[in-house]
């Protein structure tokens, strides 16, 4: 593998099917430019990035006129959010007041997203989707990224590209080969992953459980719940040391209506760490090359707002580069005004996790009984204060709307 293959040349090559890799593909082959998405997996199967499509995520595929029958597939729909803060029930957001045609959010496995965008992008002939290939590198010259190094099933190849965009998450490869400085928030939580049983007439709502020194959070999957259990940063060991029983009954004293269901976990195997981070690129590109979402921006699950700023971040950059494309190719300029276009709101978002960051490391440090703070009790009587909450979470700090044809 020596030389680029040409046959493999296009004008945009995304690394990473995520979120951002995947509409942004999308939108780059509907507005007709020729684009290729590596994605490292063999399928979009899997559990760990969120289930969470956000209103403003329903309004860009109403403007794409894919609303109706993305609604078809198997889903729930949350039109608020609530917190049960030591057995008292709050109310956090209500979505139902939004500025948009879905008032919701839709609760889907990723994979079933992922699918549906990656089947709605293959309609154009200038979108290619590469399962199980995956970036190793970038090719480069005179410091201008001219492409990708991928291993793939047959071996390794070159792709050659005019632009490379990362949207190869948290870890990506993209930013980490072209030497772009990072900043570090830090973290002191991370997210046991787990599943228990929903019986009918369990709650429907997204909900937050805190108490005793935990939060764990119910994502109603119809027969079963997706259960975020939030633990201090490097503690698992110390909670699996104490034994699957301890860990079971810990569930139960927080959440009481789960009692005889969390016997389900009778194997640490059932339970995967997620490790959460905050960070940013100083940078988000390099002459030939731009990362996106969580590749150029880490979020944490707080808020459940990391796909939306991910999927923003891609309306906003086929936005802003589809003309430049489709003259030839993008300037340094061009890639750097995304970046700053976007990281304002990028930024005030992470500051918002940080600061739930400190909050939640409080609750886990107060392993008695948690009494509703005051102010919690009289912001959520205002009537109409959870409209803010909803607009944060639902349509983001910088809402996008799709400008390409
Ligand atoms: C525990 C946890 C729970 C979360 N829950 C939520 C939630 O409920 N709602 C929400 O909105 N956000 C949530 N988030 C945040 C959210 O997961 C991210 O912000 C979001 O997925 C970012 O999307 P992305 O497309 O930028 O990156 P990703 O979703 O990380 O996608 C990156 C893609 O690139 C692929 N890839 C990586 N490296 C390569 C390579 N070298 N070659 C080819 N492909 C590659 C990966 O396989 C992946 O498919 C959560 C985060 C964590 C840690």
């Amino acid at each position: 593998m020596d030389a680029p293959d040409q046959s493999l040349a296009t004008t945009t090559c995304i690394i990473g099917g995520g979120p951002a890799g995947i509409m942004l593909g999308f939108l780059l082959a509907r507005a007709g430019i020729h684009v290729t998405v590596l994605e490292k997996y063999k399928d979009f199967f899997r559990d760990f990035r969120g289930d969470t499509i956000h209103p403003s995520t329903l309004e860009i595929l109403y403007e794409l006129g894919l609303l109706e029958k993305f609604l078809t597939l198997p889903h729930s729909q949350i039109s608020e959010l609530s917190a049960n803060v030591g057995g008292e029930q709050f109310r956090i957001a209500d979505f139902t007041h939004l500025p948009v045609h879905a008032k919701f959010i839709a609760l889907m496995p990723q994979w079933d997203f992922l699918n549906f965008l990656a089947a709605e992008a293959a309609h154009y002939p200038n979108f290619t989707l590469r399962m199980g290939w995956e970036a190793t590198g970038l090719l480069q010259q005179n410091g201008i990224t001219t492409g990708v190094e991928a291993n793939t099933p047959n071996g390794p190849v070159k792709i050659p590209a005019h632009l490379t965009i990362g949207c190869d998450g948290r870890h990506a490869i993209s930013r980490v080969a072209a030497h772009l400085p990072l900043i570090d928030y830090g973290v002191p939580i991370d997210v046991l992953w787990l599943r228990l049983p929903r019986h009918p007439g369990d709650p429907e709502y997204g909900l937050g459980y805190i108490n005793y020194g935990r939060l764990i959070v119910l994502i109603n999957r119809n027969d079963y719940y997706q259960v975020g259990y939030i633990v201090a940063k490097g503690t698992f060991p110390q909670i699996q040391a104490a034994g699957l029983q301890a860990f079971q009954q810990s569930i139960e004293r927080v959440v009481p209506f789960l009692a005889r269901r969390t016997a389900e976990l009778d194997s640490w195997d059932k339970i995967k760490l997620l490790t959460v981070e905050v960070n940013r690129l100083k940078q988000w590109s390099s002459p030939g090359l731009l990362c996106i979402g969580d590749a150029a921006h880490a979020m944490s699950p707080v808020g459940g707002i990391g796909i939306n700023i991910a999927l923003q971040d891609a309306v906003a950059t086929a936005n802003m580069l589809t003309e430049s494309l489709l003259a030839g190719a993008a300037t340094p300029h061009d890639l750097a005004r995304v970046q700053h276009y976007r990281e304002r709101a990028v930024h005030n978002t992470q500051r918002v996790q940080v600061f739930a960051h400190r909050v939640l490391n409080k609750i886990l440090n107060n392993p008695g009984p948690v009494k509703p703070p005051l102010l919690l009790k009289i912001l959520t009587s205002i009537p109409g204060f959870q409209q803010l909450p909803a607009r944060f979470v639902g349509l983001g700090l910088q809402p996008q709307h799709i400008k390409t044809t």
